[in-house]
């Protein structure tokens, strides 16, 4: 008898880019993925529970690769800004003003609150008090990567680098036994760490097999301080001290020339692309083409709600589709698989989770999601993967679960109070409306 046995008109496994499923079934037994087919094809199994959901479409959950879900508390502070007068002048004042333990926890409560309502099941989170990140994840069934932040200067967290490091290395035995989160280092970036401390950083993770997630040439601005500071180019740096390779997860690589790339694609590193907010801030766009082209592996993410500013994975994969077919990003444009592959696949992948999570298949974990086909928007559908780029919104996205538990249930969250959770960022708003202005 398996514990769960869901139906659905399709099922978009992502095993490959012409599998649509029709008549769906799949079961669920520990957690895990113990079927996908037809319904027709089925063992003959008993169900502990049955869901049938009609005119739907099953489908791996999505992946947010990069974000910092506790800036839910500062969306849409300072939307005109370009980066640098953004994080120096609003973001980080703030940030040191208020940025502690509950900030932390409450922030990401309407984080995953917003992802799991539009598909995302599994998110990276780079932010300070990753411990409170990894237990309200815990606490909401939510998996997670925290990458806990390192930088040089003193934050509300940690005062040095160093001390990032000795609170971050605690959490490898704190979560060791917690299969929701998986704890990776995070350097800010390589205009925040210096030299020696990437290379410390580099021996933990060594040790550890840990990945590590860094901010990398975000806009001509960082590329030019490197170039000053060190006399080569940021992933030059990462290059020098051998921190590019396969753990290693880059996040933006927003202005990359010929040899970045062909750098990144030997080392097997993987590129986590950020359309909305490097837009938003105005810091360029990825050459995620001739990226795919070069074999290395991308994955998609919303960035912090402060720079996006929401955490739809549907709105960011279909813009990463758009953006491909602009010229701007060289190479051909992408089709609509290989864009829903960086939203699952190549996500699961560069987080090194990909043997577990990223694809419907017999033995990975039970993350999955409900998209509704019956609503206008999705009428008609010629092909479920194409509509699931250029025509979803996460708004349609009904049902998730994750290791098999049930997080929304027919758009309802069963794991978060929405209404609690929206007087708690009310509070936040107004100490925040009242420092910003001053
Ligand atoms: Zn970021």
């Amino acid at each position: 008898m398996v514990d769960l046995l869901l139906k659905a008109a399709f099922a978009v496994p992502m095993t490959g880019a012409d599998d649509v499923i029709e008549d769906a079934a799949v079961t669920v037994r520990d957690g895990r993925i113990e079927f996908v087919g037809r319904a027709c094809d089925l063992p003959d199994t008993s169900a502990a529970s049955t869901v049938d959901l009609g005119h739907h479409i099953l489908m791996p959950g999505l992946v947010n690769a990069h974000g910092h879900a506790a800036m839910t508390l500062l969306r849409g502070l300072a939307d005109d800004a370009d980066l640098q007068s953004w994080l120096r002048e609003h973001i980080w004042p703030i940030e040191g003003q208020f940025v502690d333990a509950s900030f932390v926890r409450t922030g990401t409560q309407l984080a995953m609150a917003e992802m799991l309502r539009t598909g995302t099941t599994l998110f990276s989170d780079m932010y300070f008090f990753p411990e409170e990140t990894a237990d309200a994840a815990i606490a909401a069934g939510m998996r997670c990567q925290i990458a806990f932040p390192v930088a040089d200067f003193a934050g509300r967290w940690a005062a040095s680098a160093s001390e990032c490091l000795s609170r971050g290395l605690d959490l490898f035995d704190r979560y060791r036994d917690e299969a929701l989160v998986q704890v990776a280092f995070g350097p800010h970036a390589v205009y925040t760490v210096d030299d020696a401390h990437l290379k410390k950083i580099l021996t933990y993770a060594n040790e550890l097999d840990a990945p590590i997630h860094i901010h990398i040439q975000e806009n001509a601005a960082e590329i030019d301080e490197c170039l000053k500071a060190r006399g080569e180019r940021p992933i030059a740096t990462l290059k020098r001290l051998g921190l590019l390779g396969p753990n290693l997860q880059t996040v933006h690589a927003t202005i990359l020339n010929d040899q970045d790339i062909q750098d990144l694609a030997e080392a097997g590193a993987s590129v986590v692309h950020c359309p909305h907010s490097n837009l938003k801030l105005g810091s360029g766009i990825a050459r995620i083409n001739d990226l795919k082209a070069a074999g290395v592996n991308v994955a998609i993410g919303t960035d912090g709600a402060a720079s996006n500013n929401a955490l739809d994975m549907f709105a960011e994969t279909r813009q990463a589709n758009l953006l491909s077919r602009s010229g701007a990003e060289g190479g051909s444009s992408m089709s609509a698989f290989d864009t829903l592959h960086m939203a699952t696949l190549g996500g699961a992948r560069a987080l090194g989770l990909e043997e577990f999570t990223g694809s419907l298949e017999a033995g990975k974990w039970a993350d999955i999601i409900a998209v509704d086909t019956a609503v206008p928007g999705m009428t008609p559908m010629f092909d479920p993967i194409s509509q699931l780029v250029h025509s979803t919104a996460g708004r349609f996205v009904t049902d998730v679960w994750i290791a098999g538990r049930r997080c929304l249930r027919a758009g309802q969250l069963t794991t978060l109070h929405p209404g609690k959770l929206r007087e708690e960022a009310l509070h936040w708003q107004a100490l925040i409306k009242g420092a910003d202005s001053h």
